[in-house]
């Protein structure tokens, strides 16, 4: 298997080369085709695994070919700690350098001054903690409902932090047809019921 076979656009198989991978790995040969098809998964994966270019390469090549949205952002995705979420944002500009998407990164611990600056002048991609972006929220500085693509990241540690009502609550402001995509190393009961509430007909990728 070799990334050309998996659907990515050539800008985005450029950006691959760039960052030295020669084929992909398991979780990313196995959910990049569905992503790309709009579908719904949820990726039983540990970090490590090359999980974070697995959704974040085929999220920019979906959006690429989707209609842009004045000022409203059109994926979301949820990390459950600042350093993840800050890592998120730095593989979202690496392999996104060549288009042209803006990107909110709404953690807490910093100043909300700069993010609602950034949020009024327009940005596609939030990539958030979900206490900083509730915050948000409740302050009336962001609208949910153009976010088409959902990430849950690490979902069984926003359970072990408390996050699954936060996120209940994010997933409810969004746009019901949306494409959602579940990553997490284990899947315990509640997360099992988040994915049956928020999710359709997912396909499940374990490697
Ligand atoms: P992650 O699981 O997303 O935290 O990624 C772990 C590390 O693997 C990161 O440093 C990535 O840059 C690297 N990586 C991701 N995909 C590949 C790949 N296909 N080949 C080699 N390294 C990769």
């Amino acid at each position: 298997m070799s990334f050309a076979d998996l659907g990515l656009s050539e800008d985005l198989l450029k950006a691959v080369e760039e960052a030295g991978y020669t084929e992909p790995t398991p979780i990313q040969a196995q959910a990049i085709p569905p992503i790309l098809m709009m579908k719904d998964i949820i990726g039983i994966a540990q970090t490590g695994t090359g999980k974070t270019a697995s959704f974040v390469l085929p999220m920019i090549d979906v959006m690429a070919s989707g209609r842009r949205r004045a000022l409203m952002p059109r994926s979301l995705i949820l990390e459950p700690t600042r350093e993840l979420a800050a890592q998120v944002a730095e593989n979202f500009e690496k392999y996104g350098k060549n288009h042209d998407l803006k990107m909110a990164l709404l953690i807490g611990g910093v100043q909300m001054g700069d993010q609602v600056k950034a949020l009024n002048e327009g940005v596609d991609v939030l990539i958030a903690t979900p206490g900083r972006l509730m915050d948000l929220f409740e302050r009336g500085k962001i609208l949910l409902n153009g976010c088409e693509l959902l990430v849950i990241d690490e979902a069984d540690r926003m359970l072990d932090m408390g996050f699954i009502p936060d996120i209940e609550f994010i997933c409810d402001k969004l746009p019901e047809n949306r494409q959602t995509m579940l990553f997490s190393a284990t899947m315990p009961p509640p997360i099992e019921k988040l994915a049956k509430k928020f999710m359709s007909n997912p396909k499940r990728i374990e490697t």
